[in-house]
C-alpha cells in the first residue's frame, strides 16, 4: 500500500483509496498532500508557543494555513507540483519560526513534523511516502485526528474566501494552530473528541465569517428567479466557490461581447446584488459538481475553476478549461497573473471566450434561491404562524454534497415523498438532486428554500437559532426541524461537526458514514447524538415528520 486517503464518501470499498484515488487523485498527489498537512503541523508546533504567550497571527501565515489545508479538500487540486512547491514554501516557514524562537523556548524534544527539512524536489517526494494517515497506530485516536484534520480544511476553506476578500479572522488562525499542535501529540480519546466539538464551534465562526464578508462585500443576497437557460452570445462558465474571482471576472469581461455563467456551488452568485448588476452575468448552467465532464463538453466556452471540484478533465474541454485561486489540475493553465492595479489578470480567459461558440441549452425557466439567514428573519413571524395554523407542520434541511453515487437518489425520492406542509431548507450542491422539481409553495413561502453554497449552511443554523429563540425554547431539538444531510467532502464533515456541537440530535447522514470513524468513535457519536444513516426515502420521512 503506497497511499492511504478516507477522507471523502467516495472512499474505495467505504474503507480507504490505498491505489490512486477514486476521486482520480495520484499516489503522489494523495501523499504529497499528507505531507503538507504534516508540515503545517510542524508550522504549528512552532508557533504555538508564541501564540500560547498572546502572539497574535498575521495574515500572512494565518491566511497561509488556511490556504494550504484548502488545497488539500477533495477534489480542489490534483497538481502535485503545487504541492511540491507548497511544502518547499511550507517548509521555509519552519525554518524562519525555529530561528526565530528564543533558545530554550523550542518544545524538546523537537517532534520530527517541526524539525525536518529539504530543499531537493526528489527529498520532499521520498518524504511524502512516510507520514500518511496510518501513521497513527490507534484507530480510535486516527479516527478522531482524521475528524479534526478534516474540520480543520474545512475552515480552512471558509476563513480563506473571508480572508481573501479583506476579512482575516486572527481567532479563527489561532484555532487552526492550536488544533493542529494538540492532534500532532494528543493520545486521550476523550480529550481529541472535546477538539472535534470545538472544531464544530469554529466552524460557525468561520460560516458566520464568510457570510459578512460576503455580505459586507457584494451586498445582502436578494430572493431571486435565477435563469437556468442560456443566452446566443459566447460565455465563460464558473465554478467553485471563489466569489472575489467571480466579481475580478464580471469586471474584467464588461463590454466584451460575451456572458459569464455559474455553475455547481457558484449558483450561490446569482443572488447577490454586485454581481446581478453586471448585465452580462447570466444563468446557472447545469448542476453538480460530478456532471461536470458532459456539462462542461456542452457548455462550449472556458471554464474557470477557482476550488473544488473539480474532476480528471475530459478531452473534451482539456483546451478551455482553466483553475485559480486553491485550484490545481496537472497540465491545465493556473490562473496567477495579477493587473497592475491588483487583482487577477483573466485577459487570457476572456479572450479564449470571444472566439468560442455559444453554450449548448441544457433546460430553460428559472428557479428560486437567495434565502441569507437574514430574507429568513424577515418571514420567520410568517412561518412561525403557518405553523401554528398547523399548515407547517415541519422543516426539513437537505443540505451538503452531491454526488456520483447512485444511491444518492435517496435525496430527491426524499424531497418527493415529503408531504405538502414539510418546508425543505437547503444550501450546498445536494439541492441539485430535488432543486428543480416543482414543490410548490405554502402561502407564499416556497417549500424549497434554498441559502446558497455550502458555507451558506450558516443561514440554516441561524434560522433554526431565531426559530428557538422566537418559541422561547431552550433546546433546539423541540423545534419541528429534522436533519438530512447529504456529505462527500471535508467541508460537509465541518458542518456535521457544527451540528453536533449545537447538540442537534437525530441527524441522517447520508449516502453512507464517513470510513474514518472507527467503530468506538462512531458508537460513541450515535450514543450522545442519534446520528443515524439514511434508511428508505418513505421510512425517512415517515420518522422525520414524527420527528424521529
Ligand atoms: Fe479516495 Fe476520497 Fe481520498 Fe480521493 S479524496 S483518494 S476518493 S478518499
Amino acid at each position: 500500500m503506497n497511499m492511504f486517503c478516507f477522507q471523502c464518501q467516495e472512499t474505495r470499498y467505504g474503507k480507504g483509496c490505498t491505489a490512486g484515488g477514486a476521486c482520480g487523485k495520484s499516489e503522489e498527489t494523495a501523499n504529497l498532500q499528507d505531507l503538507l498537512v504534516y508540515t503545517l503541523k510542524g508550522i504549528a508546533i512552532l508557533e504555538e508557543t508564541r501564540v500560547e504567550r498572546g502572539g497574535f497571527i498575521g495574515k500572512d501565515l494565518g491566511d497561509f494555513l488556511f490556504a494550504s489545508l484548502y488545497m488539500t479538500v477533495t477534489n480542489t487540486n490534483f497538481d502535485p507540483h503545487r504541492f511540491i512547491s507548497r511544502i518547499g514554501e511550507a517548509l521555509a516557514v519552519t525554518r524562519g519560526l525555529r530561528a526565530a524562537l528564543p533558545a530554550g523556548t523550542l518544545p524538546d524534544p523537537l517532534p520530527d513534523m517541526a524539525s525536518w527539512d529539504a530543499r531537493e524536489e526528489k527529498l520532499i517526494l521520498a518524504k511524502s511516502y512516510t507520514v500518511g494517515v496510518l501513521l497513527t497506530r490507534d484507530e480510535d485516536v486516527r479516527s478522531l485526528r482524521e475528524t479534526v484534520t478534516y474540520g480543520l480544511k474545512g475552515i480552512g476553506a471558509y476563513a480563506h474566501h473571508a480572508a481573501s476578500l479583506g476579512f482575516y479572522d486572527p481567532a479563527l488562525a489561532r484555532f487552526v494552530v492550536r488544533a493542529l499542535a494538540a492532534i500532532s501529540r494528543e493520545e486521550d480519546v476523550g480529550r481529541l473528541f472535546d477538539l472535534a466539538l470545538g472544531t464544530g464551534k469554529a466552524a460557525i465562526e468561520a460560516m458566520e465569517l464568510l457570510d459578512r464578508a460576503h455580505r459586507e462585500s457584494l451586498g445582502l443576497p436578494e430572493v431571486t428567479d435565477l435563469d437556468i437557460g442560456t443566452r446566443g452570445r459566447p460565455g465563460i462558465l464558473v465554478t467553485g466557490h471563489d466569489l472575489r474571482a467571480m466579481r475580478e471576472l464580471l469586471e474584467q469581461s464588461t463590454g466584451a461581447g460575451i456572458d459569464v455563467y455559474t455553475h455547481g456551488e457558484m449558483i450561490a452568485a446569482q443572488y447577490y446584488p454586485a454581481f446581478r448588476n453586471f448585465p452580462h452575468m447570466a444563468g446557472n448552467y447545469g448542476n453538480a459538481w460530478w456532471r461536470q465532464e458532459s456539462e462542461f463538453a456542452s457548455f462550449n466556452g472556458p471554464i474557470l475553476v477557482t476550488s473544488n471540484c473539480i474532476v480528471p478533465v475530459a478531452g473534451a474541454y482539456r483546451d478551455r478549461i482553466y483553475t485559480t485561486g486553491v485550484a490545481g489540475y496537472p497540465g491545465i493553465p493556473h490562473i496567477t497573473g495579477q493587473l497592475s492595479g491588483g487583482g487577477t489578470d483573466y485577459g487570457a480567459l476572456i479572450a479564449r471566450a470571444r472566439a468560442c461558440p455559444p453554450p449548448v441549452p441544457l433546460e430553460s425557466g428559472t428557479r428560486t434561491g437567495g434565502f441569507n439567514h437574514l430574507r429568513l428573519a424577515a418571514v420567520a413571524e410568517k412561518m412561525l404562524d403557518l405553523v401554528k395554523r398547523g399548515s407547517i407542520r415541519r422543516f426539513i434541511v437537505i443540505a451538503g454534497c452531491d454526488g456520483r453515487d447512485a444511491e444518492r437518489d435517496y435525496y430527491r425520492k426524499v424531497a418527493l415523498a415529503l408531504p405538502g406542509d414539510a418546508v425543505i431548507l437547503t444550501a450546498g450542491c445536494a439541492k441539485y438532486r430535488f432543486y428543480k422539481l416543482d414543490l410548490g409553495e405554502i402561502e407564499g413561502i416556497p417549500r424549497v428554500l434554498e441559502a446558497g453554497q455550502c458555507n451558506d449552511c450558516y443561514s440554516l443554523i441561524a434560522f433554526a437559532a431565531r426559530l428557538r429563540e422566537m418559541t422561547g425554547l431552550w433546546d433546539i431539538n423541540g423545534l419541528p426541524l429534522s436533519f438530512d444531510i447529504a456529505w462527500y467532502d471535508q467541508k460537509a464533515v465541518l458542518v456535521l461537526l457544527a451540528l453536533l456541537h449545537l447538540g442537534i440530535r437525530n441527524i441522517r447522514l447520508g449516502p453512507t458514514l464517513p470510513a474514518f470513524l472507527s467503530p468506538r468513535i462512531l458508537g460513541a457519536i450515535v450514543e450522545r447524538y442519534a446520528v443515524k444513516t439514511i434508511g428508505t426515502p418513505e421510512g425517512d420521512v415517515a420518522l422525520m415528520m414524527e420527528g424521529r
